[in-house]
């Protein structure tokens, strides 16, 4: 009996030992899983307080103009409805730098894309002036030093110029330092990634002789240009030509999510080689093709590029308000630290994480003035884009119409009616 209950004691006792081990077990791997997870947080906040975001691409301005007409004056910029970006969710993200687009419908292209972008200028300029949390900035100096959020202007679509570079120089005095050369639609001189519009459909002219003046101008002003949204063959005829590094300011990588908006391997190579940058896109069509759309989805984007070119070409481009339908998680601009909680648990190192987050585009913009200053002495340029490839009932022709006869498909003027005059007049002489 005695035996009996020592050893029913010690079963008890046994019991209760495996019991405590497994509590305290549960309780540590509780206590390290929270301690993991509370560090990951801690560290992703301080790390982008220390290196505040500076996103490549954001649209609200599109936003303010399909839902608010552009009628600021009604709007509470700290908290605006129906939209994912405004000051309060700003700086919930720790956002320090944003590039707002001035966009228009690829169906203005020909009729009045110009003023419409001149009116998506005005509303971006208006809401980072008008706002002391915000600062138009248009230099990189000014982006880096600033302690409000900042506000750098571009223009998404080589449609908003109507093919003219003196219209590219003024949108620039108006503090716009970047372009992407296509949107939806192609141009006369540059082609998109998308056939959806079929407007100046071309074979084998991604980057016409006036495209080529494009870039080079937008290298002479110190403006970035932007490859997203322009087909790959475009994209290969820029990185041959532009003397300044590109950005692709809203693209992912083809090779997680096999859509034509994305940067296939072979460019990322030649980007890494110019110097540039990809601003990986959140927009779920871009990051999930087959998957779900998740935060961890999107950290395979950056991870792939990672692998690819380094981290030193990567930065962040989510696209909000530019789409609808983005990965739980990462539906407004208030959500990035939940992404860079992600990388953190992939081993992205402090240093690897400034540079995506801000650092990347910094040293990119930098460079790109740098080419500026380096063509300080060459002349604004007054290639103007032959009539016939830019052929348009709007476009008005205010020069001597002799220059367009057919013999200006070759880009020459052509003489044959002066000639002709002119002989006209030598028999007439003589016959007198
Ligand atoms: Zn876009």
């Amino acid at each position: 009996m005695t035996f009996y209950y020592q050893h029913h004691r010690m079963f008890i006792y046994k019991e209760a030992g495996i019991r405590g081990a497994w509590k305290q077990w549960f309780i540590c791997s509780l206590l390290s899983l929270l301690h993991g997870v509370i560090s990951e947080t801690t560290r992703t906040l301080d790390i982008m307080t220390k290196y505040p975001l500076i996103d490549g691409h954001n649209d609200l301005a599109l936003r303010l103009r399909i839902i608010y007409n552009n009628k600021l004056n009604l709007i509470n910029m700290h908290n605006i409805p129906h939209v994912a970006t405004d000051i309060s969710r700003l700086t919930a993200g720790h956002v320090g730098g944003q590039v707002f687009a001035a966009y228009v419908l690829c169906t203005a292209q020909d009729k009045d894309a110009v003023r419409l972008t001149l009116e998506q200028i005005d509303v971006i300029r208006r809401v980072c002036t008008e706002n002391p949390e915000l600062e138009l900035v248009t230099t990189a100096e000014g982006m880096r030093n600033s302690t409000k959020i900042t506000c750098l202007i571009s223009v998404e679509g080589g449609h908003s110029i109507d093919s003219s570079l003196p219209a590219l120089r003024m949108f620039y005095q108006l503090g716009v330092r970047s372009m992407a050369l296509t949107h939806t639609c192609n141009t006369p001189w540059a082609e998109s990634s998308s056939s959806f519009y079929r407007f100046y459909q071309r074979k084998n002219n991604s980057l016409t002789e006036f495209g080529k003046a494009v870039v080079k101008e937008m290298n002479r002003l110190g403006m970035l240009v932007d490859l997203s949204h322009s087909s790959w063959e475009t994209a290969r005829a820029v990185l041959n030509h532009s003397t300044a590094p590109v950005i692709f300011s809203h693209s992912s990588a083809y090779t997680i999510c096999n859509n034509t908006r994305n940067v296939p391997d072979d460019l990322l190579l030649r980007l890494k080689e110019n110097g540039g940058l990809i601003m990986v896109n959140f927009y779920r069509s871009f990051v999930a093709c087959s998957n779900i759309p998740t935060v961890s989805v999107v950290a395979d984007h950056f991870d792939h590029i990672k692998l690819v070119i380094g981290t030193e070409s990567i930065g962040i481009g989510a696209d909000f308000d530019g789409a609808q339908g983005f990965p739980e998680g990462l539906e407004d601009v208030s959500k990035y630290p939940a992404l860079i909680e992600e990388l953190i648990s992939r081993n992205w190192s402090e240093e690897e994480l400034a540079g995506v987050l801000r650092l990347n585009f910094l040293r990119v913009f930098q460079k790109v003035e740098k080419v500026r200053d380096e063509m300080q002495y060459t002349l604004p340029s007054e290639v103007e884009i032959p009539f016939l490839e830019a052929n348009n009932s709007c476009r008005v022709i205010l020069t001597n119409p002799v220059r367009y006869d057919s013999s200006y498909r070759n880009g020459k003027t052509s003489l044959v009616p002066v000639r002709a005059i002119a002989w006209f007049i030598i028999l007439l002489i003589q016959l007198l």
